[in-house]
């Protein structure tokens, strides 16, 4: 068994534990494998030994990434989602490549993303990312208007599946307060999935490495975990950003 396997194999097992611990359905946590900044060679190892999904941050490295395995192992099938910033001049790269986009934060992001969609290709499936970093009530009520606000435009264009939401809290080390913030997003997916019935909300993107059992406590579908997969990244050796 390769390492990558073995930590696959961990990180499953922990998420299990997490699930059963608070009475939560097995299988209704699902494993985002986020591979920035490590090679293909990586990526088809955690692939053979059954991971799907693979998350990215950077649009040239994930774009070249996309079109590597759609041409060499195109029977794997995988499943490419972006979460990392997205620059308005970018958009069309990652409308063209990607299955799933974490990281919807404003309109005009959205309407791009929504022009440049092949049209042979599915709707992209999108998450909107929501800053939890502000907690006082008076922006919270902000906050959540301002989702509604995009909600409401994504859900009018065609080419976008609107699935929930995403967030990446401060860093804390307090399993309370890890857990405060993630319950704040899943109260605002509830609200924002009694808004728009109509729209499939069924994805909370919440939890890393350092907070994944109290994500999956505060009702998590979607973990997005790459050291504890790959190892420590090493952004020297790699290109970021292009
Ligand atoms: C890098 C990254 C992760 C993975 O973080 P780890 O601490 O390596 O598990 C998850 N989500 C986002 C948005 C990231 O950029």
């Amino acid at each position: 068994m390769s390492s990558i396997e073995q930590n696959i194999e961990q990180i499953s097992s922990q998420m299990r534990m997490a699930q059963q611990k608070c009475g939560r359905p097995m299988g209704s946590v699902q494993l985002l494998a986020v591979s920035k900044t490590k090679p293909t060679q990586a990526i088809l190892e955690a692939a053979v030994a059954g991971q799907v999904a693979f998350g990215e941050n950077y649009v040239q490295e994930g774009v070249d990434k996309v079109a590597y395995f759609s041409n060499r192992h195109p029977d794997l099938a995988l499943e490419w989602h972006f979460i990392g910033p997205i620059q308005s001049n970018k958009t069309r790269l990652v409308a063209e490549s990607f299955a799933w986009v974490h990281t919807i934060d404003r309109a005009k992001i959205a309407q791009r993303l929504n022009d440049q969609r092949p049209k042979d290709l599915p709707p992209l499936q999108v998450l909107i990312q929501v800053n939890t970093s502000s907690e006082d009530s008076k922006s919270g009520a902000c906050e959540e208007q301002e989702i509604f606000q995009l909600a409401e435009l994504i859900s009018s264009l065609p080419n976008l599946t609107l699935r929930g939401l995403m967030s990446i809290p401060a860093n804390v080390a307090s399993y309370d307060l890890q857990l405060a913030a993630f319950t704040h997003l899943a109260e605002l997916k509830e609200a924002l999935a009694k808004r728009f019935p109509n729209l499939p909300i069924d994805t909370l993107s919440m939890g890393m490495s350092g907070d994944m059992e109290a994500a999956i406590e505060a009702g998590s579908t979607m973990v997005r975990i790459g050291t504890a997969i790959f190892g420590a990244r090493d952004y020297k050796s790699k290109p970021q950003t292009k």
